[in-house]
């Protein structure tokens, strides 16, 4: 693949990064194979998707999201649940809710269905919960923005 010339014409285009959930640019088109190439401006990622959009990193490896919470995040910060709990179906019956006030004191590991599990606090009630249904309080933080880009990777790209 690093051979390949990405010399065809293209249109100004963007994706969901596959590694980090950041907008990655349309750089280079090889129109014989069908490839494009995008590239990451937050992660440096560059990989190719052929025709099938099947894809191929050139650059950058998958990310263990909880280790990468782990040393990017800060921690504890002020959360808000962002997603409904119920299940489309049924109202929300659990102990903690859509809307709900949260602090989020620790990543604790990741699952294979929910993703990312932190610990958070309610008032004075501990619970594990998915990270992928918080958002960070404060969006000028750099937490809020790579939460944000989490939620898009956890919805686009797992
Ligand atoms: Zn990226």
């Amino acid at each position: 693949m690093q051979n390949i010339e990405f010399n065809g014409e293209f249109e100004e285009e963007t994706d969901v990064c596959i590694i980090c959930g950041g907008e990655a640019n349309l750089t280079g088109w090889n129109e014989e194979k069908d490839l494009s190439r995008f590239e990451c401006p937050d992660c440096g990622a560059i990989y190719i998707y052929d025709s099938k959009y099947n894809e191929t990193m050139i650059k950058g490896e998958k990310r263990d999201w909880a280790e990468y919470f782990s040393e990017n995040l800060t921690l504890p910060f002020n959360g808000i649940v962002s997603e409904p709990q119920g299940d489309g179906l049924f109202e929300e019956t659990g102990p903690v809710r859509y809307g709900d006030k949260v602090t989020v004191n620790k990543i604790v590991g990741e699952d294979d269905l929910y993703g990312v599990i932190v610990d958070i606090k309610i008032g004075k009630k501990g619970y594990q919960f998915p990270l992928c249904d918080i958002a960070a309080d404060d969006v000028k933080s750099p937490n809020y923005k790579i939460i944000d880009n989490y939620h898009i990777w956890f919805a686009n790209c797992r």
